[in-house]
């Protein structure tokens, strides 16, 4: 047992190892431990990721490519990608789409099918305001801004940044915690695959909170770290992704840190966006992919998916 530095989430001081982490994209050849805090059950990267060397690795083109790979990015070649954009589009516009605007029947089904994979919240009103952290190339903004959003993002990564800001998005650099915007600026924060690698992930869901309406909605989707994919696979699952990952969450541990940002948590989903794919190498032929799409789904129906994805909100009278 250690107790180097405080839990983020509860200022726990005691932490227990549950073993090495092996970092096979950043560091090859150098793992990482990963501790559960004892108080709260949070994990978290040891030791922890300087800032610094943080910035390193979003700023190189491994993390880029990577990101906007399983994201399905923009910038992606290939009927696969092409698909995946077609779908998000479809839940975007199904979804996010002010009133009157029309939706064709076959994007309905679409998107019913694919909204736990994509995200989605209530409609907007007229002027309602969407910000996207970590929001890589822009390409959900792009959805978002079509289907009448005010949209605004913000990514750490420079690169991911400038391509952004070449569609006419507006982008800005840096971390959350980092940028002033007013409070009460937001109808939706979404966070997406970003709470995981924050050193202080209270900080960014209390920020987050702080710039929601009163009513309005975050989007939040982490790796799930006591999914199926996670205990079988062990230290091989890529979520654990160290260094890069710093802070790794449970249904148990996303549902207190939004509740001690500020927000409410209405809605908890799992969903597997195929993570096992790259670790067991059979996403190549079309069989192993369908067999990963099959798995996926049974997961996600047993609570056992790769990842968690949670809606909350902010009350209606403040935080
Ligand atoms: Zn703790």
């Amino acid at each position: 047992m250690t107790g180097a530095l405080a839990c983020p989430l509860c200022g726990g001081a005691n932490h227990a190892s549950t073993g090495l982490r092996p970092s096979s994209r950043y560091r090859p050849g150098t793992r990482f431990e990963i501790v559960r805090c004892v108080a709260c059950g949070l994990l978290m990267t040891r030791p922890r990721t300087a800032p610094a060397e943080l910035k390193a690795y979003y700023d190189s083109g491994t993390y880029y490519s990577t990101v906007e790979a399983s994201r399905g990015g923009s910038h992606d070649g290939g009927w696969l990608a092409g698909l995946r954009r077609d779908v998000r589009r479809h839940v975007v516009h199904y979804y996010y789409a002010r009133p009157g605007a029309p939706a064709r029947p076959a994007a309905a089904v679409w998107a019913r099918l694919a909204r736990r994979r994509f995200g989605w919240a209530p409609r907007p009103l007229p002027g309602s305001r969407l910000l996207d952290v970590g929001c890589g190339d822009g390409a959900f903004l792009l959805d978002a801004r079509a289907a009448g959003w005010d949209v605004a993002g913000l990514d750490i990564s420079e690169h991911a940044a400038a391509n952004a800001s070449k569609l006419g998005l507006p982008v800005a650099v840096g971390e959350l915690v980092d940028l002033v915007y007013p409070p009460e600026s937001f109808d939706v924060v979404r966070l997406w695959s970003v709470l995981e690698h924050l050193l202080d992930p209270l900080a960014g869901m209390q920020e987050a909170a702080r710039l929601l309406r009163p009513g309005g909605w975050a989007i939040l989707q982490v790796p799930n770290a006591s999914g199926l994919a996670a205990r079988m696979l062990g230290a091989q699952w890529s979520g654990w992704d160290v260094p890069v990952h710093v802070s790794h969450f449970t249904p148990a541990t996303l549902t207190r840190l939004v509740a001690q940002g500020g927000l409410r948590p209405a809605e908890l989903h799992h969903t597997s966006v195929g993570t096992m794919a790259p670790t067991l190498k059979v996403s190549a032929t079309a069989v192993g992919r369908l067999a990963i799409a099959l798995a996926d789904q049974i997961l996600d129906a047993a609570g056992l998916g790769d990842c968690i994805m949670c809606f909350a909100r902010k009350p209606a009278g403040g935080t």
